[in-house]
């Protein structure tokens, strides 16, 4: 089969494009025919070898395609069957497994490094990781689904558990968990208010249903936030930068209001005014990925029509340097998508 691997770490030029031996599925995994993979940030910090793993890799967490095999003891999965894939991979038995907490798993995993991932014709993964394609997407759309999809998924509905009516800040839109993270918000009820330093992504955000778009580069976006909410300020933050923005988002977020985070693009040493977190009784909310039960969910909800990925750019998967390179200049709005049938 052909695969884009890495041999070492690198610009996107380490992206090469090779034949492979295509992987036979063990008992009870399947084997997948993709169709389309999804970039995500993980994969720049893991060609980059910021992420170390063990060489070569193939690359790519998100992916969709056709069951093509299954190994023995497949049970849940059949040939034909049209799937997206779940990229968390947990034990299955340990304690936080056992409470369906596949995310706080002992062994917790991504799909795409040290595993094998999206980024080729086929790729192995276990049966549990494979949920049938929501009806209403392409399959670009369905690639594009589910890493930053579940990532948001977890965030809104079981961490910061965002009810009809409550106001919902959102930074940097534009980016997969942001875009995710604003749909999931709108069919809550909420409302929602994004910010960017590109006018032309606000101007897309209110398109897709944001409510007040505010641009951090001409105003302050934390004064802007509690003007557009009375004074009190949002009930849910959602913060993936952290460094340079956390002491706006503590003078954005109401007294006793949540931060809900999922990651540090910013940097993980962040500088902050405590006082604040505790002053005002603000709940800040870590998050990573989600369960499998989340997973069915967020399919569930697409399968419905409640959201809908926003696919930035197509590029053919042997073009996946290219790829790398679009996300790297940050201009994207929503998921790059590399094609493979
Ligand atoms: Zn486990």
């Amino acid at each position: 089969m052909q695969a884009v691997r890495i041999h070492a770490g690198g610009g996107p030029e380490v992206l090469v494009t090779e034949s492979v031996e295509t992987p036979q599925p063990k008992a009870g995994e399947v084997l997948v025919r993709l169709r389309a993979a999804a970039l995500n940030h993980r994969d720049i910090w893991i060609r980059m070898g910021r992420q170390p793993q063990p060489l070569p890799l193939i690359l790519g967490s998100d992916g969709a395609g056709t069951v093509e095999a299954v190994g023995e003891a497949v049970t849940m999965a059949a040939i034909g069957d049209e799937v997206i894939i779940n990229p968390t991979l947990s034990c299955g038995v340990c304690q936080f497994c056992a409470m369906g907490e596949h995310s706080l798993c002992d062994q917790f995993q991504i799909l795409g490094g040290p595993r094998a991932g999206t980024y080729a014709d086929y790729v192995c993964i276990p049966e549990a990781n494979v949920v049938k394609k929501p009806a209403p997407l392409s399959w670009e759309e369905a690639a594009a689904l589910p890493l930053a999809g579940l990532t948001a998924y977890r965030m809104m509905v079981t961490r910061a558990q965002v009810r009809v009516g409550e106001s919902v800040a959102i930074l940097g839109i534009g980016g997969g968990v942001a875009t995710f993270a604003m749909q999931i918000a709108k069919r809550a009820g909420a409302r929602v208010l994004v910010t960017s330093s590109s006018d032309e992504k606000l101007e897309r955000a209110r398109s897709l249903g944001a409510d007040e778009t505010i641009n951090y580069r001409s105003q302050d976006w934390a004064a802007e936030v509690k003007r557009l909410t009375d004074g009190l300020g949002a009930d849910v933050v959602v913060e993936t930068v952290a460094s340079g923005t956390w002491d706006q988002s503590l003078a954005a977020v109401r007294r006793g209001g949540r931060i809900v985070t999922c990651g540090a693009t910013g940097g993980n040493d962040v500088q902050y005014n405590h006082r604040p977190l505790f002053w005002k009784q603000v709940t800040v909310l870590g998050s990573t990925m989600g369960t499998r039960s989340e997973f069915t969910g967020l399919a569930a909800l697409a399968d419905q029509g409640g959201i809908r990925p926003i696919v930035d750019k197509v590029f053919p998967l042997a073009d996946a340097a290219h790829a790398h390179e679009r996300m790297e200049e940050q201009g994207q709005f929503g998921k790059i998508v590399l094609r493979i049938y």
